[in-house]
């Protein structure tokens, strides 16, 4: 008894410490599906309409009505889901065909699926690298990243984010300590800065060292390259990565599941190691569904016609911005970060824009760093050119309006 009111205070205490700090993350209810525009909860039990510039939705897929159709028919043909794990009775025709549909899309041997990113990068590197072998990997990684190389006994290095000079220094200090494999881990794009790993050094370097490349694209697959293959297909290197994690929750779809794409012999090793595979359920039909059809529509001539328009609209936010005077973070992805600099001021921008029916998120210490503070916008291709014009002008008037209450 005294354990337990010990054990709640403890946690009570947890609470008010993240609460005093100014970090605590409230979570907005949405009353509608996800798309450019939304309806959101007020804590009075209101409601408004806002522009959404906060979702990761970037082709507009994950309330398009193919897709859900799409989810629905898989259902009706496959069920609810298979009640049971991949190996046990829980591979369905639809699995084979979204791991085919993956794996032709992305351009290597095989793919395997799992409940979520976040469980194929914690699956990874636990059964594929040992003790013997190293892990180089990127300081801004995704937090799944170094939870997956927490569960390897594989020696870790770490590089300074995107710094070229020491990833080298960390493969030749990897080669001098006698390591057997050597992989290096990195986002493609990394999502709070938007910028992009730089891939032609890094499988340079991978082929000067003897290295594998392992790449976690969540924030490319679908939209960013040529088919919106991704990072490796933008930068001219797809076939120079050993390793491709990524997310149907995000442009293929938005819903949750996730995979790794690699050599047959390496998904066929991850199908009898991997723990997040081998003892959870399968995926549920409608999420296959809805990624196949995703997949279909990023890699036909509307993708590239989505993909335009994407492109059309990060250019209008990031011209109208600047000529506004912001100080936007450089980078060729629909992550745009407005920097602000200071906490609150970042967090009392996004507060006012969504008042104002802009919905973005500020980010703060100690997810960004101290300092570094920022509003992060994120195109959709359904925006419209008027939809962004608005926005733009409702982050000059919140400007304004702070700059007159003194708060900046
Ligand atoms: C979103 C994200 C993940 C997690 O993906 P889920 O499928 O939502 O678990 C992993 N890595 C990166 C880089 C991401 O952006």
């Amino acid at each position: 008894m005294t354990g337990e009111t010990q054990f709640i205070d403890r946690v009570r205490e947890a609470l008010a410490g993240i609460e005093a700090a100014g970090l605590t993350k409230p979570e907005r209810v949405l009353l509608s599906a996800q798309g450019p525009e939304i309806t959101v909860a007020r804590k009075d039990g209101s409601t408004a309409d806002a522009i959404n510039f906060c979702a990761n939705n970037y082709l507009g897929l994950a309330s398009d009505p193919r897709v859900v159709a799409a989810a629905a028919e898989a259902m009706r043909s496959w069920g609810s889901g298979a009640a049971a794990a991949r190996f046990i009775c829980g591979t369905q025709g639809v699995h084979k065909e979204l791991e085919a549909a993956l794996a032709s899309y992305l351009g290597f041997d095989d793919a395997i699926l799992f409940a979520a990113c976040f469980d194929a990068n914690g699956a990874v590197f636990e059964p594929l690298f040992e003790e013997q072998d190293a892990i180089v990997s990127d300081t801004l990684n995704h937090a799944s990243i170094i939870d997956g190389i927490r569960l390897s006994k594989a020696k870790r290095y770490r590089f300074a984010t995107s710094d070229m000079a020491d990833l080298e220094r960390q493969l030749k200090a990897a080669r001098a300590d006698g390591a057997r494999t050597i992989v290096i881990a990195t986002d493609g794009v990394f999502s709070m800065d938007g910028h992009i790993a730089n891939l032609p050094t890094i499988t340079a370097l991978a082929a000067r060292y003897g290295a594998l490349v392992m790449v976690d694209d969540c924030h490319a697959t679908g939209h960013l390259g040529p088919e919106g293959r991704g990072t490796p297909a933008l930068h001219g290197v797809d076939g120079r990565i050993d390793i491709l994690t990524g997310t149907f929750g995000k442009t293929l779809g938005g819903g949750l599941g996730g995979f790794i794409c690699a050599a047959r012999e390496v998904i066929a090793l991850l199908r009898q190691r991997a723990r997040p595979y081998l003892f959870s359920n399968s995926l549920s039909p409608a999420t296959c569904g809805a990624a196949l059809e995703a997949i279909r529509i990023a890699r036909s001539g509307e993708g590239d016609a989505l993909r335009q328009q994407l492109a059309a609209n990060r250019k209008q936010f990031r011209e109208g911005m600047a000529a506004a005077g912001f100080d936007l973070a450089l980078g060729e992805t629909p992550i745009i970060p407005v920097l602000l600099g200071d906490d609150r001021a970042a967090q009392e921008m996004a507060a006012l824009l969504l008042e104002a029916g802009i919905y973005v998120t500020g980010f703060s210490y100690p997810v960004v760093p101290k300092g570094k503070a920022r509003i992060r916008v994120q195109l959709c291709a359904k925006h419209s050119p008027d939809q962004i014009t608005r926005a733009i002008e409702t982050f000059v008037t919140v400007r304004d309006t702070m700059a007159a209450n003194g708060s900046r």
